[in-house]
């Protein structure tokens, strides 16, 4: 197919692809799915080998959010019987963390529900950070708080954050249908903080809201100018009790299109699979790892994900390797960069930077919704339109409870 040589040969050299070409990638056919699967894994391998990364999320503070976002589990309003929790103390943090990167993870994502931070949860968090280093040598801090104010991400990286989620999520149109208590601009406007306080952005999407094939593009390509060096590929969890508990509308298919394109428009940045892997790609989850080379280990923010043993079964099984503590993830044009503190990589450097809810997983608490193991349809795309409680399973185990994380 001459559109994926096309795309291979680009992803190969960093080169952005045209909007029709992305376009025609979530375009074709179940017959065509192969290969695509197979283009992107091209352009995978050549900027992350086989390798897998494990990120593994706390959640520090659950629910109760004032802000209104659609998908999320703990927004205003929200009727799902999630946990809800104030802050963590940091030793508490830090155990359930220990218990990720004891799993193999290498990154800890420390997500708190709100808008954003005060500067007294800053220094919460900061504190967290701390207890996390200490005991944990090596491992990388992500923080995702919601909406930063002047100074605070300065505050987050002096106190060791290595990088700061805040998601897109969607195309700027459509923005304003999922959320209209903050802005497309509020989250562009904290993606570009982080990233100029010398911190590693991290920032994605959430597919299966209901926006057009244009829209999912018009996203990524929006990331693509904010130059991020990981991008989250949410896959929407309709969670009972909130405005899109019934938005049942992705295959896995359908999801493996979306990861392909993403891998072509961002070609070396970390692409990881996160919320909603294991209720819409299911038995498919295996053939993703050729284009994703990252995921979350256990569970998510508000729900159960697959066990952490499966995930590394699975890891395996399909000839990936999960990587280390002591390897670099990104390519080095990327690390060196990164290392230099300074935000941009995409063009040319530093200083160059185009560059947005809390969770690294589609949203403080979006993304990282995500359901368990064993709620594994028979049918893709099963029943739009219905509540599908059998497949997500509220988190009741790890952080805020007294059971052991999964991990
Ligand atoms: S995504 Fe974040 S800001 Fe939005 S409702 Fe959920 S916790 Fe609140």
């Amino acid at each position: 197919m001459d559109l994926l040589n096309t795309l291979v040969d680009k992803g190969l050299r960093r080169e952005l692809p045209t909007r029709e070409e992305a376009l025609a990638v979530l375009a074709t056919s179940d017959d065509e799915l192969l290969d695509v699967v197979a283009a992107a894994g091209k352009v995978r391998r050549k900027w992350f080998g086989r390798r897998v990364k494990l990120n593994y999320l706390v959640n520090l503070k659950s629910g109760l959010c004032p802000e209104d976002c659609s998908y999320c589990s703990q927004r205003l309003g929200s009727k799902a019987e999630i946990l809800k929790y104030t802050w963590l103390k940091p030793e508490d943090a830090s155990k359930a963390a220990a218990a990720g990167i004891a799993g193999g993870a290498k990154r800890v994502c420390l997500v708190a529900s709100g808008r954003g931070p005060t500067d007294r949860d800053v220094d919460r968090v900061s504190k967290t950070i701390e207890a996390i280093k200490e005991g944990n040598e090596g491992v990388e801090v992500c923080a995702c708080l919601g909406l930063l104010s002047d100074g605070q991400a300065d505050r987050l990286r002096a106190a060791g954050a290595d990088a700061y989620n805040h998601n897109l999520n969607t195309s700027e149109a459509t923005y304003g249908d999922i959320t209209t208590t903050h802005t497309y601009a509020d989250r562009v406007e904290t993606v570009r903080q982080a990233h100029a306080a010398g911190m590693s952005a991290c920032s994605g999407l959430i597919a299966g809201m209901g926006e057009s094939d244009a829209d999912l593009v018009d996203v990524v390509f929006s990331l693509r100018e904010l130059d991020p060096d990981s991008v989250p590929v949410n896959f929407l969890i309709p969670f009972e009790g909130t405005p899109l508990g019934k938005e049942w509308n992705l295959t896995p298919q359908r999801c493996l299109r979306i990861l392909a394109m993403v891998r072509f428009v961002c070609p070396d940045v970390e692409v990881r699979l996160a919320g909603g892997r294991e209720v819409h790609l299911r038995t498919m989850q295996p053939l993703a790892l050729q284009i994703a080379n990252s995921i979350f280990l256990g569970d998510y923010l508000t729900s159960e994900g697959q066990e952490g043993k499966a995930d590394l079964a699975m890891i395996a099984d399909a000839g990936f390797e999960v990587e280390g503590a002591g390897t670099t993830t990104l390519p080095e044009h990327r690390a060196d960069a990164v290392a230099a503190g300074c935000g941009s990589h995409a063009a040319s450097g530093c200083g160059s930077h185009a560059g947005g809810g809390c969770g690294p997983c589609g949203g403080g608490g979006a993304a990282a919704e995500e359901p368990a193991e064993a709620a594994v349809p028979a049918a893709t795309g099963a029943g739009a339109g219905e509540a599908r409680t059998d497949l997500v399973a509220v988190r009741r185990r790890g952080a805020g409870t007294d059971l052991p994380p999964n991990a």
